[in-house]
């Protein structure tokens, strides 16, 4: 093994420069051995053979901001724009319990038309219905005021993904109108307001050194998030990255462990970008550390709509209602679909 693995298994708090030189040796299979035993060892310790869900509703893809990947972006004319109505969520959120679902998680794009007051309308009315259910968020950027609002309504957790936390790699991301500064605030606003808070990123976006991703990492030990997303990117044809490759899964793995060891207690989703690139995405992303699944619980009629890259599953076990077929898949490697709300471990 590399001596650098060796020296983030003993203590992983290391330099953005250190974490670098550690995903170089993602090519190296000894380590990545040495790294995924860890990982699970871990996991194993804090989540056993748990596997927690949450049941995604994608409740509008109308965005005000213009993300360079994202399907979805505002300058995408070709998308075919939905929002949800608050019975449809409501709906969804139904059809989710009967499931089993004990999370519900409500993505979209940052769209106007959900104002605060409408937002913390539809937390209270899930917050009312399902006492025992947790309510994350997935909104993007709003003021410590409305987040503070919405953790008033209800809402427990919260997913804003940093991206990539090296402000050149930012700024080739995303138009001059938003910030590293402003995303990384709005992280420190939830942690402060006790939402259990997400950052994450994509493995492979373009232009993505692998110093941004040692930056990453330093970011992630920084924030102390209790959860992280990443995914690989993959190219969507509406935008600028048309052209470029797809992340690759065997990195997403390798850091998956990386992140687990980083922060032992982290909940950590093997994400639909993963299952997206590889059929066996999921089981993988659980063999190398991860703890969450978060299968599709949008309208069937919408799904095709949320179209952040080209080609994205969800159906079958990927499908909220595909959750007995997901979870015989999982028992199948081991694990367990657990039926409560999945709350980190403090
Ligand atoms: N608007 C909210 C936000 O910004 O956090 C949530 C929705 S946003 C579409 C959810 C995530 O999708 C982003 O954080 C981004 O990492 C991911 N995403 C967007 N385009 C992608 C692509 N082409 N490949 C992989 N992931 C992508």
């Amino acid at each position: 093994m590399k001596a650098i693995a060796e020296k983030f298994m003993n203590d992983p708090a290391l330099t953005a420069e250190e974490y670098a030189e550690l995903i170089r040796c993602a090519d190296d299979s000894e380590t990545v051995q040495a790294l995924t035993k860890e990982a699970v060892r871990l996991r194993n310790i804090y989540y056993g053979n748990q596997v927690y869900t949450r049941g995604l509703i994608e409740f509008t893809n109308y965005c005000r901001n213009d993300c360079y990947y994202c399907g979805i972006r505002r300058g995408n004319l070709h998308a075919r724009r939905y929002r949800l109505s608050k019975e449809e969520i409501l709906q969804c959120c139904e059809d989710g319990y009967a499931l089993g679902f004990r999370t519900f998680v409500l993505q979209g794009g940052e769209d106007g038309w959900f104002t605060d007051k409408r937002m913390a309308d539809i937390i209270r009315a899930i917050r009312a219905t399902y006492p025992d259910c947790a309510i994350t968020l997935s909104i993007g950027e709003r003021s410590y005021e409305s987040y503070r609002l919405f953790r008033e309504a209800g809402a427990d957790r919260y997913l804003l993904r940093h991206e990539t936390a090296d402000e050149e790699h930012y700024g080739k991301l995303h138009p001059q109108s938003m910030s590293l500064a402003v995303r990384k605030m709005c992280l420190y606003d939830l942690k402060l307001l006790g939402y259990q808070a997400g950052a994450g990123f994509m493995v492979g976006s373009p232009g993505q050194t692998v110093e941004c991703l040692g930056k990453d990492l330093a970011f992630l030990k920084e924030l102390q998030p209790h959860m992280v997303g990443i995914g690989p990117f993959i190219p969507h044809h509406e935008t600028r990255f048309a052209k470029e490759p797809a992340g690759s899964v065997e990195l997403t793995l390798f850091l998956l462990s990386v992140i687990r060891i980083l922060l032992p207690k982290v909940l950590l989703p093997a994400t639909t970008a993963l299952g997206t690139l590889d059929q066996e995405g999921r089981i993988r992303g659980l063999a190398a550390g991860a703890n969450v699944v978060m299968p599709n619980l949008s309208p069937l009629k919408n799904r095709k709509q949320y179209d952040l890259y080209d080609n994205k599953i969800s159906m079958d076990e990927e499908a909220a209602e595909g959750r007995a077929k997901l979870a015989e898949q999982v028992e199948r490697a081991g694990y367990h679909l657990a039926d409560d709300r999945g709350d980190a471990v403090q």
